[in-house]
């Protein structure tokens, strides 16, 4: 079966008085939902386009009003609900399709509003998906900035005339970048959603990259109880799955990050990277996102000398 392509855009509306008025863990709610089907060549073979009629936030936050020009009368006469929107959503997809869309927010947005209206989540897990924000910055080199789409579109030259769908638009130059991009190289980066975590260690997620491997926890209560457990702790070589002994221990190099630096005997040094994140769905326990890459002596010598660093600073602070 050949691979196709969901390439999807959300508009979202919220409080239109600000966080007081919010719902608890239902920040935004879905108005819009844009997007374009790409087969395996990367070419549009398909456009969707819903307006979805507010249930919960029914005034605009005027500052949606402005990006979208949506007006609440269109989203009245014009929108179904979001349970039918969404289920008209997915069967356009089909079964199989790999999504893709400009940064992370918007599949979590789209679980989250679902999770809402009680609605089951259709998505495979682990879910991975495209982020073509990290692609575009990916190819234009190591340490790149993320991009708007906006100022891309630009860059690009991709601007032209269309009709004026906020979300359907925004999806069709998202497609239009990936098109730009040299995709064969690229295609190995696939995001993981952290927006469903692994809820036991059987679930927890181990993905290989070109260059390193990346490992999704479950969660935690705490940071302490994330570094207590020697599954976030352990340090493995992506090359030949080694179990790894350190040159040193896990140090904090950033207020939710720690570093360390292990040694393969057969293939060199290998730099742990962990960060400590909140959960998406409510931000009352952890969980652990740990890269380990093979890198190169120079590298190596950077993550001793941020060792090195923080413990100058450690040293001043107790004095
Ligand atoms: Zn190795």
């Amino acid at each position: 079966m050949s691979t196709t392509y969901i390439v999807f855009d959300l508009e979202w509306n919220q409080s239109p008085d600000g966080k007081e008025n919010s719902i608890e863990h239902f920040p935004f709610e879905i108005i819009e939902i844009g997007a374009v089907k790409l087969d395996e060549r990367l070419q549009i073979i398909s456009e969707y386009h819903q307006l979805v009629t507010p249930q919960v936030y029914t005034q605009l936050h005027y500052r949606i009003t402005q990006v979208t020009h949506l007006r609440m009368r269109d989203l009245i006469d014009r929108g179904e609900y979001f349970p039918e929107a969404a289920e008209s959503f997915f069967r356009w997809c089909g079964s199989g399709a790999i999504f893709c869309t400009w940064g992370s927010m918007d599949l979590v947005e789209l679980q989250r509003n679902m999770d809402f209206h009680g609605m089951e989540n259709p998505f495979r897990f682990p879910l991975c998906y495209y982020d073509v924000q990290k692609l575009y910055a990916l190819q234009l080199g190591e340490g790149r900035e993320k991009l708007s789409l906006d100022r891309v579109v630009e860059e690009l030259g991709l601007k032209e005339e269309r009709p004026f769908h906020r979300a359907l638009d925004d999806a069709y130059y998202t497609a239009k970048v990936m098109q730009s991009l040299d995709f064969g190289t690229f295609q190995d980066y696939l995001s993981v959603d952290y927006y469903r975590l692994p809820q036991n260690a059987d679930e927890e997620i181990r993905l290989e990259f070109p260059t390193y491997l990346k490992y999704v926890s479950r969660e935690y209560p705490s940071r302490d109880a994330a570094l207590a457990d020697k599954n976030v702790t352990d340090m493995v070589c992506r090359e030949c799955r080694r179990m790894l002994r350190k040159k040193f221990h896990w140090f904090a190099s950033g207020p939710r990050q720690y570093l360390c630096l292990a040694v393969c005997p057969e293939h060199g040094y290998v730099r742990g990277k962990i960060r400590i994140r909140k959960r998406e769905k409510t931000g009352d326990s952890v969980y652990v996102v740990k890269t380990m890459k093979l890198v190169d002596e120079a590298a190596a010598q950077e993550v001793f000398e941020k060792r090195e660093e923080q413990r100058k600073k450690h040293k001043k602070r107790r004095q």
